[in-house]
Parts: structure tokens; sequence; C-alpha cells
């Protein structure tokens, strides 16, 4: 006797219904789909009891007539796809023919739909995949959908369900991601009466704005690559504003939403040294790519796509990210990137010492703001930012303030710069090079230091002997189990070697790495940090000149290695707002 049996179509559908809608959020995603794809204009979502007792949709699309109402519940009914090439010059949300058979597996549904082409509409009730009821309707072009209590039919899975805090803000999460690649579609968002989101058509700027309030405004950089086919566009936030919380990161992949951590990764390398630990940035990054060279169709979900050259993608965005990133940086907002080319040519000679200020001359320095005032002029001819002909701003002379902050005019802008993360800044970037050959950049110990680890200690020290020569310690192996220091690096005269060394190796045991780079890094930013110049330190007119011409001189001249400000610009406003 045969012992297999086909399964009705309500219990197949229902199985197939788990891997597309796990939440009141997927419906929501599907059908916010359904109505992108049908070209609707205007489409409002109201959620009830945070979409287990209800989730409407009403859009003002193409619509459908009676057939098509019918149908569009079958599993594998799609208008989308035709034949199997198709699969690869997709360019709609949906094309796999199963959310609305998944819908209508796990909900009570009603549709409501009138095609632009037909006189009258149709409303179709649906119960178990099954059409319970169809009447003819007077109603207006576009689609309404109807969701009712979720899982009714599967009370495991409606158990399942998180609190309504959490399903709703699953909801917000779908409804922002199709509202953030969607901007000329105007949303509405309504939960349990009140109106969440009221979202008019827009630019992507003023969309993001709209959801993410106003501050948004001064936190965007703007990010653009192309490279062949594929073009990268989009923003990213500045770094000041990253959050210790997720949520505010957005890939897309010819329009659709996608979830992959390597290209994340690309992105947060940019930001490293920018952003404090665990921080994570603002970005919103849009991949346009041939169809060809991308496979949508990895999951029921369709949030994971497959690349064909993903390595190509991830150094893209890299490189995208970094040159705003840069572009950013080393520009404070008032046009000031037209003289940081200067600042760097200016200071690449002297960038050899720490104590700068002993080998330039102040007229040396003088000449080079005169230059960069020039050339800035010369750039902002109608912003008139800058009067060389004026011997205020020749003489316009850094002061320092309570020996821990620098102030320097520049233009219509008051610059006050933290001198603890700038030397921080300056330092790392100096020590970063890994262009110090072994000794010529120290200076020699009047006496020899000698350390003595245990072996385990010893062990990890010989392997980082060469990266802490690199940046001009000469030090060596001495008998067993130590190490003899016979010196530092240049211009580090207040530090003490062993108290540096054993900062070393304990930093390299809590970050527990065995990359040899990542070694390099904590090393680097160990020593910038243990030899910065402490605060409440007097300094020359000529070290004020140095750090800041050094500064600038940095790629990162923003941020310190650990995240921090070096420097606030203050205009007018800022100032006039204090009285
Ligand atoms: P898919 O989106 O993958 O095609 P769905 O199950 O989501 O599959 O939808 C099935 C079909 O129903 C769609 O291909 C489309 O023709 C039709 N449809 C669904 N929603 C709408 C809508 N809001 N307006 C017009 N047609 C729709
Ligand atoms: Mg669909």
């Amino acid at each position: 006797m045969s012992i297999i049996n086909k399964l009705p179509n309500s219990v197949a559908n229902q199985i197939a219904a788990g891997e597309v809608i796990q939440r009141p959020a997927s419906i929501v995603k599907e059908l916010l789909e359904n109505s992108i794809d049908a070209e609707a204009k205007n489409i409002k979502v109201i959620i009830k009891d945070a979409g287990k007792q209800s989730i409407t949709i009403i859009d003002d699309g193409i619509g459908m007539n009676l057939e098509d109402a019918r149908k569009c519940f079958s599993r594998h009914s799609t208008s989308k796809l035709k034949k199997a090439e198709d699969l690869f010059k997709i360019k709609t949300m949906g094309f796999r023919g199963e959310a609305l058979a998944s819908v209508s597996a796990v909900t009570e549904v009603v549709l409501k739909t009138k095609s632009r082409c037909e006189d009258f509409g149709y409303e179709l009730k649906l119960k178990n995949s099954e059409i319970i009821e169809e009447n003819q309707v007077n109603t207006k072009d576009g689609t309404t959908i109807i969701t009712k209590n979720l899982f009714f039919n599967i009370p495991a899975r409606r158990n399942f369900l998180k609190s309504n805090n959490i399903e709703l803000r699953h909801i917000i999460d779908e409804f922002i991601r199709c509202a953030l690649s969607n901007n000329n579609i105007n949303f509405i968002l309504i939960n349990e009466d009140s109106e969440i989101f009221n979202l008019k058509k827009s630019n992507l700027s003023k969309r993001i704005i709209s959801i993410f309030k106003k501050k948004y405004e001064k936190q965007l950089i703007s990010c653009n690559e192309k490279f062949g086919a594929i073009s990268i566009n989009g923003f990213i936030g500045k770094p000041e504003s990253a959050k210790k919380t997720r949520g505010e990161q957005f890939i897309y992949v010819n329009n659709r939403f996608i979830k992959n951590n390597y290209l994340n990764h690309s992105i947060l390398k940019s930001y490293e040294g920018l952003i404090e630990d665990k921080k994570i940035p603002f970005y919103i990054l849009f991949i346009d790519i041939n169809s060809d060279q991308v496979d949508v169709n990895i999951h029921p979900t369709k949030t994971e796509v497959k690349f064909e050259d993903e390595k190509l993608i991830y150094s893209l965005i890299n490189s995208s990210v970094n040159r705003s990133l840069e572009k950013y940086n080393i520009s404070p907002s008032l046009n000031f990137d037209a003289d940081i080319n200067f600042v760097k040519k200016a200071v690449v000679n002297y960038d050899q010492n720490i104590n700068a200020s002993k080998t330039i001359s102040h007229l040396e320095k003088k000449t080079n703001w005169d230059e960069i005032f020039n050339k800035v002029k010369i750039e902002n001819i109608d912003n008139k930012l800058f009067d060389i002909n004026n011997d205020d701003e020749k003489d316009n002379k850094p002061v320092q303030f309570l020996d821990i902050f620098i102030f320097k005019q520049l233009g219509e802008k008051l610059l006050v710069f933290n001198h603890k993360n700038c030397q921080e800044r300056i330092l790392h970037d100096k020590f970063s090079k890994n262009t110090l050959s072994s000794y010529s950049n120290s200076q020699q110990n009047l006496f020899p230091q000698y350390i003595e680890f245990n072996s385990s200690d010893y062990e990890i020290i010989k392997n980082i002997i060469p990266d802490i020569r690199s940046l001009g310690f000469n030090i060596e192996i001495f008998g067993k189990n130590s190490i003899v220091i016979n010196g530092i690096p240049t211009g580090l005269d207040d530090i003490n070697e062993k108290e540096i060394i054993e900062s070393f190796l304990e930093e390299i045991k809590n970050n527990n790495s065995d990359i040899k780079a990542e070694k390099k890094k904590i090393i680097v930013n160990t020593l910038s940090k243990k030899a910065r110049i402490t605060n409440n330190k007097k300094l020359t007119l000529e070290e004020m000149n140095s750090i800041i011409d050094r500064l600038f001189a940095c790629k990162n001249s923003k941020y310190s290695p650990s995240g921090k400000q070096n420097y606030i610009e203050l205009g007018i406003e800022n100032i006039e707002n204090l009285f």
C-alpha cells in the first residue's frame, strides 16, 4: 500500500509561507514591494496591534482585473517573470510569485482592486488560501490589501511573535528601507490611528532628513563612484555622528535593500581611526550594476544577493567612502579644501622631526600661511573670505588658551584646536608611515635600558621587535628573555621606554590578534597615545604654527586616532548665538 500522499494545497502553502512570512514586518515588506512594482505614486500602510490584528496597504497603482485578482494568490503566479532567462534581467522587486500565496496561507485576506483599464473593481475574501467571497465593487484605481489575524491557523507561530514594541520596530525598519529607496513615492505609515510617517515625494537627502530628522542635514557626506557599468551613489554620515546602536546602515543593489556583512566591512574599514570603538556610522549606498552580474534569487526574502565579482564591489565601496571621508576630513566647511595641498607640501620637508619648530624659522611658516591665504582667496573670490591685503590676516597669530587649546583665526572662522588630540593624530600618522628605517630616526639613549620578560611575554615581544624598530626604537635582543633599548624615536623626550614597551605587550595581549598588520596598528596606536605631549604645556608661537601645519598635512586632520575631534570651527553665527 502506498504511504505517500500529496499534501493539500493549503498545507503546502502554509509550509512554504514559513520562509517568506516570519513576522508582521515580512507582510509589510512584501506588500510594499508589490505596490512599488505596480507603479503606485501613493502608498499608505495602516497597522493594528503591531500587525498581529491587521495590516492594510492601500496603493494607487495599476490594479488588477478579476482574472488576475483570482490568480494572484496561487503559488508561483506572477506577472513579472515569463521565462527562465528573465531571471537574469529582473527590474522589479518581486518575481517569485510567492508572497500573496504565502500571505493568504497564514492570514485572512481581503483584496480590493481596480485596474486602470476597467470601470469596476472587485473585492475578494480569502481564508486558508481559498477564495470564500467575491464581489464587484465601486472603488478607486489601485489595490488595497487587508491581512487580518496573522497565523490564526498556526497557533505555535502566533505565540512565537515578539512583543508589540519589537514587532512594530521591525515594521518601521521595513517601511524605512522601502521609503528610502523610493523617494519618488508618497508614503504614509499609521499605527493605531496615529501617523508615524507622512513622507512626501522628494530627493534622497530630503527623504533621509524627513525620516531621520533635521539634524541629519548637517551630518551627510555625499558619496559617488563609477567604474565601468557599476556605480555607487548615496550618503555617508560624518564620523562624529556615529552611534553605538545599529539600524541606520543601508546598502541597496539595483534599488533592493540587501544584507551583506562583507560590504558593511568595506565601509567600516574606511572609518577606522575616525570613530570610537564600537560606534557605527550612518550610511546609505545604492549600488547599480548590470542585472546579469548579480543573482538576487538566493533566498525567498531576497535580501541576500550574490555578486559575480564581490571583491570588486568591496574595493569600489571602500575607495568611494575613503574618498568622501578624505574630502570631508581635510576640509573645514569653509571651502578650506583649496589650500590643503599647499599645507601638505609645505610640511613634508620637516615631517621628520616632531620638534619641527626647532628646524623651521618663523619666516618660512609665515610665508606658507600667506600662500595658503592667497590660494584660498583666489578660490573664494566671490565669498570674500580672506583679504590678503589686510595686514591683520597676515599677522594672524595663533594663541594658546589655558595651555590646552590653540585658537587660530582663519578667514571669518575661528578654529579651536585641542592640542593633545592634534598631537595624537600627528604622531599616529608619522608612526604609521612605516618608512622609517631602523635607526635613522632614533636618538641614542644615554644609558641603555634592559628589560627582562617571562618566557611567554618574551615570545610576543620577539615577534613584534621589527615593528617596534620601524617606529625608530633602537632595540635588540639581549641574552635569554631580555631586550635592550639603546635609542628611542626622535622627539620623544619625555617617555619612559620600559613603560612603553610594556604597554605594547599589554595591548597586543588584550587584542589577541594574530594578524601582522593588526599588531603594527596596535603598536602605533599605543605609541601615539603614550607619547603625545600632555596637556598644560606652554607652546611657543612656532610650536603652535608647526602643530597646525602638521595637523593639516595628516590624512584625517579632523579626528584623533581615537575618534575625538582635533579642532572645532566657530563661525560668526556660533559666536553671536552666545550673546
Ligand atoms: P511577485 O511580486 O513575485 O510577482 P506576489 O505574490 O507578490 O508575487 O504577487 C503576485 C502578482 O500579483 C504580481 O506579480 C502582480 O501581478 C499582482 N499584484 C500583487 N500586488 C499587486 C498590487 N498592489 N497592484 C497590482 N498588482 C499586484
Ligand atoms: Mg511580490
